[in-house]
């Protein structure tokens, strides 16, 4: 299979422009190697004879680390991964036409705060789906640039990055949403409530 995981590889570098793809494209690859995926993912979770051994001792399972029989092989574990990344981009496009929605929805008004607050509120469902993506994808641009960076290829030869265009609405709508609710602050209560979690969570440093 570590065969077939660089050939897979090497066929979506070579579809792409520069590191530059298509939602389309990213699709096509996910679905040929679909069952490649499955076939590595099932065997990278099958424990081979000594780590369920180590697990019916109760021990921490480290065979990975001497990879001679075991099924936890590194290449195996960043292939997983590498999918995974990707397909959380199709998973968001199928979001995209909410966001046309949205973002026309907010076109209509004249910056009444009210109704902006409204907006927010009503909206902050689908942008608890996207925010956190589309912070990290356009964390690499810089100068008002805004392709989407979602992966590196494991063996770092290339990245993929989808252009601008398959997310327009998206994009927009994350970026007025993010600065009426993280800048201008229309929706407090959601975000004391998010205070209140990450309070909750034990600082490493105090315990020291
Ligand atoms: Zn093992």
């Amino acid at each position: 299979m570590k065969v077939e995981i660089l050939t897979s590889y090497q066929e979506l570098k070579e579809l792409g422009d520069n590191s530059k793809y298509s939602i389309h494209q990213v699709s096509w690859w996910l679905l040929k190697y679909g069952d490649l995926y499955k076939k590595v993912f099932q065997s990278y979770n099958k424990l081979c004879d000594t780590c369920l051994k180590r697990r019916a001792e109760n021990l921490y399972i480290t065979c990975f680390l001497k990879q001679v029989n075991c099924n936890k092989i590194p290449e195996y574990q960043e292939f997983i991964k590498f999918y995974n990344e990707l397909d959380v981009v199709t998973e968001l496009y199928k979001l995209e036409e909410k966001c046309y929605m949205a973002y026309d929805e907010y076109m209509t008004f004249l910056c009444i705060d009210e109704d902006l607050r409204d907006w927010v509120i009503k909206y902050y469902d689908l942008y608890s789906k996207i925010g956190v993506h589309f912070y990290t994808f356009l964390m690499f641009n810089s100068d008002g640039i805004k392709t989407l960076h979602i992966s590196d290829a494991p063996d770092e030869s290339f990245g993929v990055i989808i252009r601008e265009d398959d997310f327009k609405s998206s994009v927009r709508f994350y970026d007025v949403y993010f600065d009426l609710y993280e800048n201008k602050k229309l929706y407090p209560e959601k975000l004391k409530e998010w205070d209140e979690i990450f309070s909750k969570i034990p600082s490493e440093k105090k315990d020291l």
